[in-house]
């Protein structure tokens, strides 16, 4: 499943958010209980049709819920899940208040229902936890661990022809000279600087990741060749503007060089990326601060 770029404060916040969630739910079901086996008096939200929306939990999902998770699957469904549990839950009350024992199948249909909601939540809360230990403590974007599989998700899409993929590697110019002239600490901030600019200007559902040192790979869902050159190239020209400084007050500017390739289908991932880093190397060998697409004379050259 593709979780939604999220920064790690957002990732902890959303994280959080879940955990409320769910403690209202708990409660929730428990004073449920209370009604239906102690005959307490029941919410009269429990009882409306819309009670999914009642409750404090649906409040949340609906009003405010999680703007980075609105389009994620697994959040869709923890909303459907919701709804199946508040009308099993009414048809349980409704008996119970009739004064008639509650059949086994319709109480274990509301077991299962609730059960199934937790598992959801429990889904995304471990796709979240997953993203965050998997976040470079740099420059907060994602490391190299879940690249591949990231990777082969988007190859498949590729194979089944739902849309072309493309991967770009971004490395800095002369970074090394950043760091003699500067310090290292200073370098720190501009790749700091360069991994949120890259991120905060990628479409949402593209992603970024510190391949190592100062280079980044940029995986691009739904790009051809073309359009992919034109996401990087113009991220090339802004980032090539952007200005750093150093610790007096003399300001900077750091070019960057891409390597872009097609997420081919028909060779494992890790080729495709080599491809990528092979275009990288002819940008580097062209003059540096510019983008430059793999084409299969590259594979002669750097064999
Ligand atoms: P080129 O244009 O050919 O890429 O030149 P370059 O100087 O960027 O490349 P080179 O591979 O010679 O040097 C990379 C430098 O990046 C050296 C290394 O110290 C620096 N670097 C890698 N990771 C970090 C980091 O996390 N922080 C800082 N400050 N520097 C880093
Ligand atoms: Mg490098
Ligand atoms: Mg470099």
């Amino acid at each position: 499943m593709t979780t939604p770029r999220m920064s790690a404060e957002q990732t902890r916040a959303t994280l959080k958010a879940l955990e409320q969630a769910l403690a209202h739910h708990e409660e929730w079901a428990l004073a449920l209980h209370g009604a239906l086996i102690c005959r307490l008096e029941p919410d009269p939200r429990d009882l409306d049709p819309d009670a999914h929306h009642l409750c404090q939990f649906g409040q949340w999902y609906c009003r405010h819920g999680i703007a980075a998770l609105e389009q994620h699957p697994g959040f869709i469904e923890i909303g459907v899940t919701h709804e199946q549990v508040h009308q099993n839950a009414a048809r349980l009350l409704r008996q119970s208040l009739a004064g008639a024992p509650i059949p086994i199948a319709d109480y274990r249909i509301f077991v299962a229902a609730l059960k199934r909601f937790r598992e959801d939540i429990a889904i995304i809360q471990h796709e979240l936890e997953d993203a965050l230990a998997n976040l470079d403590p740099l420059t907060g974007t994602p490391n190299r661990a879940g690249m591949l599989s990231a990777l082969r998700e988007q190859k498949e899409l590729v194979k089944r022809k739902v849309h072309p993929c493309c991967v770009a590697m971004l490395d800095l110019d002369h970074f090394k000279r950043v760091n003699d002239k500067y310090g290292h600490a200073v370098g720190d901030r501009v790749l700091i600087a360069i991994a949120q600019h890259v991120t905060a200007h990628l479409r949402p559902y593209d992603k970024i990741f510190r391949y190592g040192g100062e280079e980044f790979l940029v995986c691009l869902p739904d790009a051809d060749l073309q359009v992919g050159y034109d996401i990087v190239d113009r991220l090339r020209e802004q980032l090539a503007e952007l200005p750093h400084t150093a610790d007096g007050t003399e300001t900077f500017h750091v070019t960057v060089s891409f390597g872009l390739a097609l997420l081919d289908p028909d060779i494992p991932v890790e080729q495709s990326v080599d491809r990528a880093d092979k275009a990288l190397y002819a940008a580097k060998a062209g003059g540096r601060n510019r983008a430059v697409t793999w084409d299969a004379s590259m594979k002669m050259l750097q064999a």
